[in-house]
């Protein structure tokens, strides 16, 4: 799985870096960024967390053969 963050979208509100910090960092803006190409099978479950609870749907799946 590879994820994006929508820009348009995400407020900053940081529930994804808490979450999951191993794969959610912060811009220097304050925004959220995907850390890592592709998820780790062992923090799937983390990242699954994130993209429910967070609260501006900014988090987006994609599929690295599309
Ligand atoms: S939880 Fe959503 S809105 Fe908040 S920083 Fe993460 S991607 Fe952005």
């Amino acid at each position: 799985m590879s994820l994006f963050v929508d820009p348009d979208r995400c407020a900053g509100h940081g529930a994804c870096v808490a979450t999951c910090p191993a794969v959610f960092g912060f811009t220097d803006d304050g925004f959220a960024e995907v850390l890592v190409a592709t998820v780790p099978d062992d923090l799937a479950g983390f990242v699954d967390q994130s993209i429910r609870h967070c609260p501006e749907q900014a988090i987006r799946t994609a599929d690295p053969a599309e």
